[in-house]
């Protein structure tokens, strides 16, 4: 059990993502920009943000390069919530400071798998293979 922030603006992206989420016994809250997001991060201290890379506003590329430059959130783990799989996108991921990454449409098992490894490894591990296995 943890507390995941998704950051996500598709309402049908969303609505699923915190179904399964809470199904698997996470808590799991919701902003649907980055501001929003950035600011919830700072107060609530999640243990997981799950990050849209395309919002509108500020993208979630530098979203995560905002919180890994803030003292207050670099600590927490951000994973990109991501249509794109790529080895090229995950590169651009990885620079931005991202953990690791969860490729949309999410499949169940998978989904909640993968945020149960990202949860139980270091924060200094880069997790990015493991992540992988969701697409
Ligand atoms: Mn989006």
């Amino acid at each position: 059990m943890a507390q995941v922030l998704l950051v996500e603006d598709n309402p049908a992206n969303s609505k699923l993502a915190l179904l399964v989420l809470r199904q698997g016994g996470h808590k799991a809250t919701l902003a649907t920009d980055a501001a929003h997001g950035i600011r919830l991060a700072r107060e609530t201290q999640p243990d997981l943000i799950l990050m849209d890379v395309q919002l509108s506003g500020m993208d979630g590329l530098t979203a995560a390069k905002t919180l890994k430059a803030d003292t207050r959130t670099r600590h927490i783990k951000v994973v990109a919530f991501t249509a794109f799989a790529m080895k090229s996108d995950e590169q651009r991921l990885r620079e931005a400071g991202f953990d690791g990454y969860i490729a949309k449409p999410i499949r169940y098992q998978a989904f909640l798998g993968t945020i149960r490894a990202l949860l139980e490894e270091q924060l200094t591990d880069p997790c990015w293979a493991r992540a992988g296995t969701a697409t």
